[in-house]
C-alpha cells in the first residue's frame, strides 16, 4: 500500500534487469568500510539504506550469497545474476530489514549516511561530513 505523498524509489542493477521499489524514507543509512563490504561492492565502503520488508517490491532475477560479516553476523546478500551488482541484503542481525545498496538508486537525493561503520578500516583519503559518527566496529 501507498500512502498518499509516500516517497517512492527504484533501485537497479547495473543492467536493470533486477530492481527494487522503495516506498517511504529508509528507517537507517549507513556506510561500512569493513573488509568484506569492500570486496563485496569493489568500492572503497558500501553505503545503504533500511527498509521494512513491506516497504519494499522486489522485481527480476536474484542470486543470493550467504556469507559472515566482518562483526560475525550472518549476511544474505542477493545479486544480479546477468550484471553480479548487489542490490539488496538481509541480516540476521535486522530481522523484518531490508538494507537496499544507494548506490542502486538513480534519484541523487539519497540521504547521507549517519554513521561510518569499522571507519578505521576506510582509506585514508576518506572524508565525510563532520557530523558523521565514525565507529570502529559495527
Ligand atoms: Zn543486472
Ligand atoms: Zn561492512
Amino acid at each position: 500500500m501507498t500512502e498518499p505523498g509516500e516517497r517512492l524509489r527504484t533501485a537497479r542493477c547495473g543492467c536493470g534487469d533486477l530492481s527494487v521499489v522503495t516506498r517511504g524514507e529508509p528507517l537507517d543509512i549507513y556506510a561500512c568500510a569493513c573488509v568484506t563490504c569492500r570486496a563485496r561492492t569493489g568500492s572503497a565502503f558500501s553505503y545503504a539504506g533500511l527498509f521494512r520488508e513491506s516497504a519494499i517490491t522486489i522485481a527480476g532475477p536474484f542470486r543470493l550469497w550467504r556469507h559472515q560479516a566482518e562483526s560475525g553476523r550472518a549476511l544474505e546478500n542477493a545479486f544480479c545474476p546477468s550484471c553480479g551488482a548487489g542490490v539488496f541484503f538481509r541480516t540476521a542481525a535486522w530481522p523484518d530489514l531490508v538494507g537496499v545498496a544507494a548506490g542502486c538508486f538513480a534519484e541523487q537525493d539519497f540521504p547521507k549516511p549517519r554513521r561510518l561503520y569499522w571507519a578505521a578500516r576506510r582509506p585514508g583519503w576518506l572524508c565525510l561530513p563532520a557530523d558523521t559518527p565514525l565507529i570502529d566496529t559495527q
